[in-house]
């Protein structure tokens, strides 16, 4: 029985204070007391310069500057404003023209997007299924709302891909269930940096042809982290391969603008569905503009403007894209550097591609993150395992990280 006052439990555990921010805290206490140079916090889900600070598109700030006032002052439409729709589906796909049918809805972040899938994509009471390396969000928003996450195991002894666990987790929950979201956060996944191969996706799709044409299956692809896991055609590739699936299948991608133009605190995104045929599209965007209305009513208008203005303008959008590839290599070189020191210590970790984190599998993450932090490396501990920010700390402290990591393991 939950200790709350007034507040209904509701079947949820809610903790006294947000892990990650309260590690985050007393990292920040430990930088007071000790200084800068004595403490890594590689903690933080943003991406930071070598120095700790938030790096921030400056060619995206600028165009903040251009707004009038009505322009952010006014209401956006449900859906997002009419700019900011093909502005968006742009970003997602970038070179790559779908053939189905795409509507976009607007959501405050990616995150606003996930709530609005399992809300109008499951009943309540029903299992969404994810792999079992997650972003905790995904789990308190399905609690949240009346569902459960149940989870697949990611990777194999030979650490790829488990089509053999992803297929039968499906196949178990849809012996329960008529229909079924699936999450997949792909490329460089938070929190192991894994993303899917085109391989993969073969194994995803054919599981979930297989699960057979009485069921409804709805593929979310939160893309989170696309922007900055390397070039953009390239890890788009899969793309196509959620085209011309049968129309028990909806392929949904969900993209946010919080790395992609450093817009964290805008609150902006989008759901884009590429429906097999113009009548589940249209259904897509009457029920998700539904549910947006009656949870957080319309989306911030400045950011969309922002990225409606920025698509514009060609030369602009050239100036954005350089700007964030600058950034894009400086992280692929602290994931590397980290992935190359954790070879050179002998330390295990998830199979990882690219992106803000890299996972280190490990029997008693509390205990063994206590260990660092007393030593000044502050990471956060996972139910299989500690996440590190590469996105938040240096090169250099990513090539020092690992081994300290392996050290207090023993
Ligand atoms: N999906 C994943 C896996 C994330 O890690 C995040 C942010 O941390 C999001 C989606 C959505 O972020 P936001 O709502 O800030 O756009």
């Amino acid at each position: 029985m939950a200790d709350y006052i007034m507040a209904q439990a509701n079947g949820r555990t809610i903790p006294k204070e947000d892990k990650i921010f309260g590690i985050s805290n007393r990292a920040k206490a430990m930088i007071a007391k000790e200084g800068r140079d004595k403490v890594v916090n590689a903690t933080i889900g943003a991406l930071l310069d070598d120095d700790g600070k938030l790096v921030v598109l400056s060619s995206v700030a600028d165009v903040f500057k251009t707004l009038a006032p009505e322009d952010y002052a006014e209401y956006a439409p449900i859906g997002g404003i009419a700019e900011f729709k093909p502005a968006i589906r742009k970003a997602a796909f970038f070179d790559f023209e779908p053939k189905s049918f795409t509507e976009v809805v607007a959501t405050p972040g990616g995150t606003g997007g996930i709530r609005d899938i399992i809300g109008n994509y499951s009943k309540p009471g029903d299992a969404v299924l994810t792999s079992d390396w997650y972003w905790a969000n995904y789990k308190s928003i399905a609690g949240e709302i009346g569902r459960t996450l149940e989870t697949y195991t990611l990777l194999n002894e030979e650490g790829t891909f488990n089509k053999e666990d992803f297929s039968a987790k499906l196949n178990e929950i849809l012996a329960k269930q008529d229909s079924l979201v699936i999450i997949i956060n792909t490329p460089a996944h938070n929190p192991t940096g894994y993303s899917m191969t085109l391989g993969d996706w073969d194994c995803i799709i054919d599981a979930v042809k297989e699960a057979g044409s009485d069921k409804k299956i709805t593929l979310y692809v939160d893309v989170a982290y696309i922007d900055f896991a390397g070039d953009e055609s390239e890890y788009r590739k899969f793309l196509p391969k959620l085209e011309g699936l049968p129309e028990n299948i909806l392929p949904v991608i969900g993209y946010s603008a919080s790395k992609t133009f450093t817009l964290y605190g805008m609150r902006c995104g989008a759901m884009i569905c590429m429906a097999p045929t113009a009548e589940i599209a249209a259904e897509f965007k009457q029920v998700c503009e539904f549910s947006a209305r009656a949870s957080w009513s319309n989306s911030p208008r400045a950011a969309q403007k922002v990225i409606a203005k920025i698509y514009e303008d060609e030369d602009l959008l050239a100036k954005v894209n350089a700007e964030r590839a600058y950034y894009r290599d400086l992280l692929i070189k602290r994931g590397k550097a980290f992935e190359q020191a954790a070879s050179d210590a002998d330390l295990e970790i998830v199979p990882f591609d690219a992106g803000f984190f890299a996972s280190v599998p490990c029997d008693n993450p509390d205990e063994v993150s206590k260990k660092l932090e007393a030593e000044g490396i502050f990471l956060v501990p996972l139910a299989k395992g500690l996440r590190v920010s590469v996105a938040s700390v240096s090169e250099a402290r990513c090539r020092e990280i690992p081994a300290k990591i392996k050290a207090a393991m023993k």
